[in-house]
């Protein structure tokens, strides 16, 4: 399965052939659809048949392995048979509103030093949750911290490097929840130009500028060393 998405995050919909369909999910030879990891939610939209019928994804979960991306369809939904060409086309909008909040939780990676223990992208928000054990974290610094780095406009990239190479920087893993993928002997980076570089499988915007505003909300105490750092758009 060609992963569309993994290379161009702008790619709205693409040709493809259905390659398996069944009540797990349908399989499609290429996609546009990011399925549900590291924090991401999974893509929604449609697959559109030839006669113009269209199928309406719910859902996009990795199935078997690492590349392989199941589009969970509405219930009750007639299968494809397998062959058919459809276009596959996400819901843009959402998955803009997405890839901007999740390269704004890069820059909060910037922002607030200690170790990342968990995260989620929401629509609209999303949130890091820091092993900070006596830090006093400041809501309105963070903030602006974060809205500076968005107007500076750096540009934001995704780069491979071999496996080999991350262990002997292990400095470049934020994350100690979601440990990046390995076995395939390369791993896949997002860099933000001078502020942050890290594994990554997830969609991106080009440039931080494209955020827009944000704003720090609520800032929790999730347990012992477990500070969560909630973020919003502020339109
Ligand atoms: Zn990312």
């Amino acid at each position: 399965m060609e992963l569309v998405f993994r290379d161009d995050s702008y790619a709205q919909s693409c040709e493809a052939e259905v390659t398996s369909a069944d009540e797990q999910g349908i399989r499609l030879s290429r996609t546009v659809f990011y399925p549900m990891g590291g924090g991401q939610p999974g893509d929604i939209g449609v697959l559109r048949l030839t006669d113009g019928t269209e199928i309406s994804i719910v859902d996009t979960r990795k199935g078997d392995h690492h590349e392989d991306v199941l589009h969970i369809p509405a219930e009750g939904t007639t299968l494809p048979s397998i062959g058919a060409e459809v276009t596959a086309q996400i819901d843009w909008e959402r998955r803009h509103r997405l890839m901007r909040m999740h390269s704004c939780l890069h820059l909060l990676c910037a922002v607030v030093t200690g170790d990342v223990t968990g995260g989620q992208v929401n629509d609209g928000k999303g949130r890091l949750d820091f092993n900070l054990p006596d830090t006093q974290l400041d809501k309105e610094h963070i903030t602006t911290e974060l809205n500076r780095l968005i107007d500076e406009d750096h540009p934001v990239a995704p780069r491979w490097i071999e496996e080999a190479d991350l262990e002997k920087q292990p400095e470049l893993v934020r994350t100690m929840s979601v440990k990046p993928p390995v076995g395939s002997g390369k791993v896949r980076l997002l860099e933000i130009d001078g502020v942050d570089l890290q594994p990554c499988g997830g969609t991106h915007v080009q440039r931080t500028g494209e955020i827009g505003r944000v704003r720090v909300g609520k800032i929790e105490n999730k347990g012992r060393q477990n500070r969560r750092i909630n973020i919003l758009f502020d339109a």
